[in-house]
């Protein structure tokens, strides 16, 4: 039987936490690549909460997927058909190409990778847009120095284990916050955090505990009341960086007050002095790729920092698995094999 493309589709958009019934899978044929492209079969899909925003048609800094198109998400394969220069069968590439088994690509959005240098999936992770945020936002916006205090939340997650040991290999105390005791005893066991607070209990109590002498960078992952219970403890010229909030994605932009979850008083901001910056990866990260995947190369040979992978098998199950990851079901970076 000749092989189909199978692809994910977005059926329509979610009303709050997205369910089963917002993807569409459907089977297609294999496309023919057109003068100048390569077809890529996808071996690994990436599984991010940006692409809750994508979902949505809120004014966002990127295009929302429309109706009915392929569900948009990072993966890594390999070449089977090239009409490209420079690519041939066989290659290993990077790039976005959504939910789906096959793709046509024009050259300029792929990254060609060695195999060789890691393992395929790590590239989505470790070694991919989630190492590089962990990366730019630190080198950007944290600043941390020797001797700081650094809390992270969703430290068990993509981003949150790279940039707590990178905090760790800048001399940093570094803290840790995750949902539950399995993900915080492997964020001091195997990440090598200083401690881990786990954000279903007391925080305050737990916050106090670890860091009587404050917070000097503050890495958001996920906004809401772990936010309210960080920003009051941040030191003068405390940075933080605003890399996502999970906790309110599914919250309707425009939502009744009441319905958000509870926010920091700002009003510390300038007696404190503090630096609070959002940033997105993709502004000044892909220029930059190739040197933070040189260092992270080195800091993976040397053992200086370790990733732990969420595998989800067969791309059918990537929309059970997207939601879960805004319910915290996932341990560690979400891939799916897509085979
Ligand atoms: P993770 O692998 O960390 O997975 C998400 C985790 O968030 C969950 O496992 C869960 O961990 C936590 N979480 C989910 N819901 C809640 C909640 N209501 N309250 C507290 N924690 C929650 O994801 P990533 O590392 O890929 O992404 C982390 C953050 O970084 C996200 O906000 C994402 O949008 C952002 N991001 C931003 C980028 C940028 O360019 N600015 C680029 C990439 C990511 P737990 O069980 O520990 O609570």
């Amino acid at each position: 039987m000749a092989e189909t493309n199978l692809q994910i589709l977005l059926r329509r958009r979610p009303q709050g936490a997205p369910v089963p019934e917002d993807f569409e899978i459907v089977e297609t044929p294999v496309p023919e690549p057109a003068e100048g492209e390569v077809l890529v079969r996808a071996r690994w899909l990436s599984l991010d909460p940006y692409m809750r925003g994508r979902m949505s048609d809120a004014k966002s800094y990127a295009k929302p997927v429309e109706i009915g198109a392929v569900m948009e998400g990072q993966t890594a394969g390999e070449v089977v058909a090239s009409r490209a220069p420079g690519f041939a069968p066989g290659d290993t590439v990077l790039g976005g190409y959504g939910w789906q088994r096959f793709s046509c690509v024009q050259p300029a959005r792929l990254f060609r990778i060695d195999p060789q240098e890691a393992p395929l999936s790590a590239s989505l992770g470790v070694l991919g847009m989630p190492g590089l945020t962990a990366w730019v936002g630190l080198e950007d916006i944290g600043q941390p120095k020797a001797g700081e205090t650094m809390v992270v939340s969703a430290a068990s997650g993509a981003v949150g284990q790279v940039v707590g040991q990178i905090g760790k290999i800048r001399g940093c105390k570094v803290v840790g916050i995750a949902g539950g005791r399995k993900k915080c005893d492997f964020v001091t066991g195997e990440l090598g955090f200083d401690a881990c607070l786990d954000h279903h209990e007391d925080l305050d109590a737990q916050l106090d505990k670890a860091c009587p002498e404050g917070i000097d960078v503050y890495w958001e992952n996920v906004g809401g009341p772990v936010q309210a219970a960080v920003f009051p403890r941040l030191n003068d010229f405390g940075r933080m960086v605003m890399c996502g909030m999970i906790a309110q994605y599914n919250i309707a932009p425009g939502a009744d007050a009441s319905g958000a979850p509870p926010g920091p008083n700002l009003g510390p901001v300038v007696r404190k002095r503090l630096r609070i910056q959002g940033f997105i990866v993709s502004d000044t990260g892909w220029p930059r790729y190739p040197e933070f995947r040189r260092q992270m190369l080195g800091w993976l040979r040397e053992g200086r920092v370790r990733w732990r992978e969420d595998v989800v098998e067969g791309l059918r199950n990537a929309p059970d698995a997207f939601i879960g990851l805004l319910q915290g079901r996932n341990f560690g970076k979400l891939v799916v094999k897509v085979d």
